[in-house]
This record gives C-alpha cells, sequence and structure tokens, in this order.
C-alpha cells in the first residue's frame, strides 16, 4: 500500500493552479480568499481520489500561509506551514478521519481544543474526511459550534456522501461538488508524472490506465505505480491489459460488434468473455443495453450529442458502430436487453435466456429497416403486396402478455376476419365487432360476397388452379384466409380431403393456417360448394398423418415459441414493445389500425 502511494503522493497538486479536474472549486475559493469574503465551514463533495483532500491541504496554506499577513490565493509552499500542511503535519490544522472518529466524545474534544487559539498560524483549521460518518450525537455537538464558530476557527468537511449529511449541517457550509476527473485529464496528469520519473510508457498504456480509473486520479496513480513496480522498461499497452484485463466496456462493445455482423457464434463467445471478466449476467445486459443506448442516441441525434456520454476514444467507435445499426434495431436490442433483464429477476439459472436474448439480437433478419420489414411481413402474409406495418393486434379482451389465453386461441380464427375490406370500410361495425368477439364471431361471413357460384370441385386440377381459388377467395372477401394459403401445395382427394403442404421456411404461414383450421374449411366448404376438410403439414411430414385434429386451432406453448422465434416478428415486437396475439395479413387499401392495442 506505502508503495501505491508513492507517486500520488509525490505529485499531490500542490497550488490552485495545479489541481487537476476540478478547476472551477480552485478558481472559486481563490476568489473567495481574494475577495476577503472566507466562509467559516466548506463542504467538499465527490467521490473518491478526485481531489478533496488535496484542496484541502492548498486551501489550509492559503489560510495559514506564513509568507504572507493575510490569507493568499497563492500560498508560498515553503514556509514552515506550508511544509508541514502539504505532509499533513501541521499543529493548527486537524486532520480527522470522521470513519473512525465518529462518536460524540471525539467531536467534544474538538469543540474544547477550537477554544485555543492557533499556535502560530491564523487558524486552527478541522478537516474532518468522510464527515458523514459521524453519529447523530457528534453532528449535534459539531452544529454547535458551527452555529457560533469563534472567529479563528475554520471547518472543512469532505464526503463521498453528501445526502448523508444533516441539511442543518448542510446549511452552514459553503458547498463544493468534486466532479469525477476526465479520462482526458487524468491522461494527460499521468503523462506529467512519467516525464518527471523519466520512465518511458506507451500513450496507449496511460490512456488505458487512465480509463480504469473511473474519474479518480488516485487510482490512476496508484495503478501507475503498480504497473511501473512490477515492470522493467517501456510501459506497454499490453502490459496494461495483462494486468488489469481487457475493460468490460470493450468486451461489451465487442459483444455488439458481433451483433452487427449477424454472427451468434461470435456474439455468445464475446459474452463468455464479459462474463468471464466478472461481470454478471444483469451487469451485462445492463452494459448492452447502455452500449444500444449511445448507438440509438447517434443514431437520432449524431455523434456529437451531449446526450452520449462518452469520452472521445469510446465515442468515436460508438458512432462507428452505429453505421451497422439502423434506428429500429438499436431501439428493438434495447428492448431486448431490458425485457430479458426483467426475465431472468428470480431465475435460478437465468444464463439461457440471456443468450436466448444475445442470439435474437445477432439474428440476421433483424438488422433491416422498417421498410423491408413490412415488405417481408408482406411475403410472409402471402405475396400480396406489401402490408403497412401495424402494431401486433389483440383480441378485445386480451390481456397484456397473455395474448394466447385459450379463450383467445378459440377466437384467433375469427379474428382473422378483422381484416376483411367490408368490415374495414365499416368502422361502426368494426367497433361493434371490438366490443363483442361473439357478435364478430357470428356476423363475420355475412361479408362474404353473395350470389357467386360454387367452384367445382376437381381434386387433380387444384394444384394448377390454386391461383385461380385463391382468386376467388379475395373476391369473396376472403384476402385474409387467401394470404394463408396462397403459398400451400395443394393435395386434394374426391371425398374433400385437402392436404396443404407448406415449405419449411413457410412454418410461420403454416401454423397460423392451421390455427385457422375450422374457418379455412368453412370458407373452402362454402366456395366449392361441398364439404372441404384440410390438413396443414409442412414438406417434411408430407404423407405422414396429419396431427392435427382439424375442429379448431390450437396453438401451443411449443407453438407460440416458434412463431415468437421469427426475426421479423421479433423485430416489431421489440420496436413496439407488444406480444403477438395474432398475424393478419393486410390487404392493400385498408390500412386503418383495428382492434385493441398492446
Ligand atoms: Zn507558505
Amino acid at each position: 500500500m506505502a508503495d501505491y502511494l508513492v507517486l500520488a503522493r509525490k505529485y499531490r497538486s500542490a497550488t490552485f493552479e495545479e489541481v487537476v479536474g476540478q478547476g472551477h472549486v480552485a478558481k472559486t475559493l481563490q476568489a473567495a480568499i481574494r475577495s476577503g469574503r472566507i466562509a467559516h465551514a466548506f463542504l467538499f463533495a465527490g467521490t473518491r481520489g478526485v481531489g478533496k483532500t488535496t484542496v484541502a491541504r492548498i486551501l489550509a496554506k492559503a489560510l495559514n500561509c506564513l509568507s504572507v499577513d493575510a490569507p493568499t490565493p497563492t500560498p508560498c509552499g515553503k514556509c514552515d506551514a506550508c511544509q508541514a500542511i502539504a505532509r499533513g503535519e501541521d499543529m493548527d490544522v486537524i486532520e480527522i478521519d470522521g470513519a473512525s472518529n465518529r462518536g460524540i466524545e471525539e467531536i467534544r474534544e474538538l469543540r474544547s481544543s477550537a477554544i485555543y487559539h492557533p499556535a502560530r498560524s491564523r487558524y486552527r483549521i478541522y478537516y474532518i474526511d468522510e464527515v458523514h460518518m459521524l453519529t447523530r450525537e457528534a453532528f449535534n455537538a459539531l452544529l454547535k459550534t458551527l452555529e457560533e464558530p469563534p472567529p479563528h476557527v475554520k471547518f472543512i468537511f469532505a464526503t463521498t456522501e453528501p445526502e448523508k449529511l444533516p441539511a442543518t449541517v448542510i446549511s452552514r457550509c459553503q458547498r463544493f461538488d468534486f466532479r469525477s476527473i476526465p479520462a482526458g485529464e487524468i491522461r494527460r496528469h499521468l503523462q506529467a508524472v512519467c516525464k518527471a520519473e523519466k520512465v518511458a510508457v506507451e500513450e496507449a498504456a496511460l490512456a488505458r490506465v487512465a480509463r480504469s480509473a473511473a474519474g479518480s486520479m488516485r487510482d490512476a496513480l496508484s495503478l501507475l505505480d503498480q504497473l511501473l513496480s512490477s515492470g522493467g522498461g517501456k510501459l506497454t499497452e499490453q502490459e496494461v491489459i495483462d494486468v488489469l484485463g481487457q475493460p468490460s466496456d470493450e468486451r461489451t462493445a465487442a459483444v455488439v460488434a458481433a451483433i452487427a455482423q449477424s454472427d451468434p457464434a461470435k456474439a455468445l463467445a464475446e459474452l463468455e468473455a464479459l462474463l468471464a471478466g466478472g461481470m454478471s449476467l444483469e451487469g451485462a445486459l445492463g452494459a448492452l443495453a447502455e452500449m444500444f443506448r449511445n448507438l440509438m442516441l447517434v443514431l437520432t441525434c449524431g455523434p456529437d450529442s451531449d446526450l452520449i456520454e462518452l469520452p472521445e476514444g469510446p465515442r468515436q467507435q460508438a458512432a462507428e458502430l452505429a453505421k451497422k445499426f439502423t434506428l429500429p434495431a438499436a431501439v428493438g436490442a434495447i428492448g431486448i436487453c431490458t425485457s430479458t433483464a426483467r426475465a431472468i429477476r428470480g431465475l435460478s439459472n437465468p444464463r439461457g435466456l440471456v443468450e436466448a436474448g444475445v442470439v435474437r439480437m445477432a439474428g440476421a433478419d433483424k438488422f433491416v429497416d422498417a421498410a423491408s420489414l413490412v415488405e417481408r411481413l408482406g411475403k410472409l402474409s402471402s405475396g400480396l403486396p406489401a402490408a403497412p406495418l401495424r402494431r401486433p393486434q389483440a383480441g378485445p379482451s386480451a390481456p397484456a402478455g397473455q395474448a394466447f389465453s385459450n379463450e383467445q386461441k378459440k377466437k384467433i380464427a375469427p379474428a382473422e376476419d378483422q381484416l376483411a375490406p367490408a368490415q374495414a370500410a365499416s368502422p361502426a361495425a368494426s367497433q361493434a365487432n371490438e366490443a363483442d368477439p361473439d357478435a364478430q364471431a357470428q356476423t363475420q361471413h355475412v361479408n362474404d360476397a353473395p350470389g357467386e357460384e360454387p367452384l367445382d370441385w376437381r381434386p387433380e386440377q387444384l394444384p394448377a388452379q390454386w391461383s385461380a381459388v385463391m382468386q376467388a377467395l379475395v373476391g369473396r372477401r376472403q384476402a385474409a384466409l387467401a394470404g394463408l394459403l396462397a403459398q400451400a401445395r395443394p393435395q386434394a382427394t374426391e371425398a374433400g380431403l385437402l392436404r396443404l403442404s407448406y415449405g419449411l421456411n413457410q412454418e410461420l404461414i403454416r401454423r397460423r393456417a392451421e390455427q385457422a383450421a375450422a374457418q379455412v374449411n368453412e370458407v373452402l366448404s362454402r366456395l366449392f360448394g361441398r364439404q372441404v376438410r384440410c390438413e396443414f403439414v409442412s414438406s417434411q411430414q408430407e404423407g405422414k398423418p396429419s396431427p392435427g385434429n382439424g375442429v379448431g386451432p390450437v396453438l401451443s406453448t411449443a407453438q407460440r415459441e416458434q412463431l415468437n422465434k421469427d426475426p421479423a416478428v421479433q423485430a416489431v415486437l421489440e420496436f413496439f414493445d407488444g406480444s403477438v396475439a395474432n398475424i393478419l395479413p393486410a390487404p392493400s387499401g385498408q390500412q386503418e389500425p383495428q382492434g385493441s392495442e398492446e
């Protein structure tokens, strides 16, 4: 420990001008001394290692310097008082550690000694570090002295936790807030120290030390001490990395870079490195969310925005990374991070969920703009014209987060018709349906165009005529169903069994169609004027008996998960922070938002 403090002591600022990172405090104090309006008590608030004790000693020197006969903004640093104060050994400047002298007895002692005049200087100065540690009784005793301080007494209180101080104490102090020292200022100071010490260092090594010190000059100097004492020759960046490890923000950036490359394997490996560095899962999610927030800010406000709280280097990195993301992608990623953080609370083994979140973010299809998402959704729906992006629609009574209650499952098929053009054109009907889902289920097929001749059921010609069948569906205001059936390969039997097989990449559509089986059966039966029963198979299932029972839509948990895995669906959900209640293709010319939204 003694070794660690060598540089910090040796290069402690000795004058207000030398103070690093707290120029505002130094200037205000100098001005006060110059004007002769010197408070009785000062409060220095700020995190550790930012210069509170250093400034307190400079202030003590300014008040007590023996080279002039009044307080001076520029103490000499050479007189006995200045030198003793600099060492922390002056008889008139009493430094007290509030953490270890926190009781009433110590403060009583202080009060009784305060009545004595200083031995050789103008003031008796009490510097109480970590003053918030004092007990309440001690504070009360201190307050009496603060209320009527002897003219020859000055107090300097320092605290890392000003909010723990009684307001009665704070109100009697002139308060100075010490800021965390920017990494750039720390780096420059380290450079000066290294130059004075005549040690060779790589610029990048100092930058790393400065950044890892997180605003604390004392920590930075301690680290530099440690690095210089362990190595020989020039201090390199690699040595710093070896000692400090790679900082978590770089690891976080590496995860995000892998996500940008749509490389889930790499993203997981980088996540592993981030966690191996000692970061918790919650911390990792928070760091990722923060990184994506910065990217979002770069994309919305530009890389120079004040909202981005990053030093120069990381800010440039963020600007570079941001080029690889669209705004919806960055926003969506923040959503994934925060929802995953919520989801893992209280889980005994949450890592899988976090990894799943990273894999989702790295899903290649996710990082497209909204326009291509819309197009993709349009294609998913059928080959119909691309639909306008709409919020996922929850059914009328769907509680948030339970989009697939049993009730909902039953109503999924009827809900399909919410998008039927005739209904959309009639707001009253639409509202009525929203208000009463049962009415909706009962009235939906009223919209079928009347008077159409049934199509002939010709099983062997059905594949060739499938698109004509779809046209007929659209003509009967069943565009939504057509959207679900258009991409299927039909195989029919004379008995009215219609097997619809979907390609592997159409699994989502297949499921939706299967969920709407009852409605599909009914509509097709009407279309062909005979009983038609459909089976919905993936191409790998062809030939096997269908597991579906044909009575109605069933959405299992596994199916729901599968649905939720589709990157395009995910992107929309994250963008709107919603959940899937239903997936509805939207025919063109019908764009009003409908249904209650989640
Ligand atoms: Zn002096």
